[in-house]
């Protein structure tokens, strides 16, 4: 039979199964958008002839990584906040008030650059100009799943006093609602199906009770997930007690929105009551360890919320949290701050964190049927890593092999070579094939420079930051 492409003898780790599903001296052939089979060297090549054989010796092919929470338009204002108490007000505010679409644009532009060049090829991606965003993802070829951002606050949120309940408007939150419907009327299946859509709203203390059932019966409507931060933080949760007397998982509980259709992100606060409830009810939890250990500081219910048998996955969130979106460090923090977290070295094998950015990650998301492994009729999207490269070497096979350990624990995501998403590379050689990053990065460059000089009005003249700037200790 005729295929467009095999890779043959190499390390597949298709995520098939229980394990990882590691195949020695394994090949994938590539049909059209899809994986036509996967199997020994041996045999794809006597049942295929391809126009392009790739030798894949001493690599590694394996899926393409999902990023279950990410928001890429923040990017632009990377690193301006961090070590600090109060995140939102006191770092990114004084820069997030002068970020426009434009901007929001040129900033997921280089963040989904950064994800992709470490093998990221679904984005479940949330921010208030999605609309003006989700351009890149057709540009750049990746896989999305987007939302924008629903909310009923005002722009000037972040200079409301802490502790005050937060005014709603309800022609924000309708204007909001119209962008999202309007992403999904445009784009939900668009570009052969690699981009899909979901509702976004911001948090259950950012809009209210009625509009948050508005936007569970669109996600019916449309059949879609409700991406949402749920116990995001105290401020949230303080929030809720104050306005409805319950804490944000009760309360989601009592409306009806712990449901399959949920994707509660963070759970920072959830009570292990609150976290078992949440997987009881068949939300799937997404968890972002890099962002919340940098914020606040906490390690999230992640390996409760999976002992109570929830679907779980990884995001890397945004940037001016995390400071990078890259799933190998996710999957390394996730492993190691629940190990010490529970003061146990056994616990969060090395398997399960590949899990929750592959095949755990598409079910969680949504998108079990098409990605998250390698098998005959899935979406083509996969990495070829290069086991050479010092961090990933030696490898060995027998009699323990090392190959997986070390993805989790050493690999920078520098080692991966090619990105392929639906059938098509993205990335070869290491190089982009679909934008040019160069003139790409500089966009963002020239973007973050107009926000930056806006922001010296806005800053706080006793910003801690500010005194660290004059310390010499930025
Ligand atoms: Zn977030």
């Amino acid at each position: 039979m005729n295929v467009d492409i095999i890779i043959t003898n190499a390390f597949v780790l298709t995520m098939e199964g229980k394990g990882v599903g590691m195949m020695e001296d394994g090949a994938v052939a590539i049909k059209d958008n899809l994986i036509e089979a996967v199997g020994r060297s041996e045999d794809i090549k006597q049942s295929y002839s391809a126009a392009e054989e790739i030798d894949a010796t001493g690599k590694l092919v394996m899926p393409g990584l999902i990023d279950a929470h990410i928001h890429t338009g923040l990017a632009i204002v990377r690193g301006v906040s961090q070590d600090i108490n109060n995140w939102m007000q006191e770092g990114n505010w004084p820069f997030m008030k002068h970020v426009s679409a434009d901007h929001h644009q040129k900033g997921s532009m280089m963040n989904i650059i950064e994800g992709v060049k470490v093998g990221t090829t679904t984005f479940c991606d949330y921010d208030s100009h999605m609309n003006d965003i989700v351009p890149n993802y057709a540009k750049i070829g990746a896989r999305a799943r987007v939302a924008e951002l629903i909310n009923e606050i005002p722009a000037d949120i972040g200079d409301i006093p802490v502790g005050e309940l937060y005014p709603f408007h309800a022609e924000i939150g309708d204007r909001k609602l119209q962008n999202n419907i309007r992403l999904l009327e445009q784009w939900h299946g668009a570009e052969n199906g690699r981009i899909t859509c979901m509702l976004g709203p911001h948090g259950p203390d950012m809009m209210s009770r009625e509009l948050l059932k508005e936007v569970q019966a669109l996600a019916e409507k449309y059949d879609t997930n409700v991406h949402m931060h749920v116990a995001q933080g105290d401020r949230e949760i303080e929030q809720m007690v104050k306005r409805y007397g319950k804490r944000s998982i009760p309360f989601l509980d009592e409306i009806g929105y712990l449901n399959e259709r949920l994707l509660a992100v963070h759970l920072t606060e959830a009570t292990k009551e609150e976290t078992e409830l949440v997987a009881k009810r068949g939300a799937a939890m997404i968890n972002c360890s890099g962002s919340i250990g940098i914020i606040d500081g906490i390690v999230p219910p992640l390996h409760e919320f999976i002992e109570a048998g929830g679907s779980a996955a990884l995001g890397s969130d945004q940037a001016p949290g995390n400071n990078c979106n890259n799933m190998f460090n996710e999957m390394k923090f996730a492993a190691i701050l629940n190990k010490v977290k529970h003061t146990d070295p056994a616990m969060f094998p090395a398997h399960l964190a590949l899990r929750l950015v592959t095949i755990d990650a598409a079910e969680a998301v949504g998108l079990g049927e098409e990605v998250g492994s390698l098998k005959a009729g899935k979406k083509a999207d996969l990495l070829i890593v290069d086991l050479a490269e010092p961090s990933l070497s030696p490898v060995i096979t027998s009699p323990i092999r090392n190959i997986v350990p070390n993805l989790v624990y050493s690999a920078k995501g520098s080692e991966v070579e090619a990105v392929m998403v639906d059938g098509q590379f993205i990335m070869r050689e290491r190089r982009l094939q679909t934008v040019d990053e160069t003139n790409e990065l500089q966009a963002a460059q020239a973007a973050a420079r107009e926000i930056s000089q806006s922001a010296e009005c806005t800053i706080h003249p006793e910003s801690v930051l500010l005194k660290r700037m004059e310390a010499g200790e930025l």
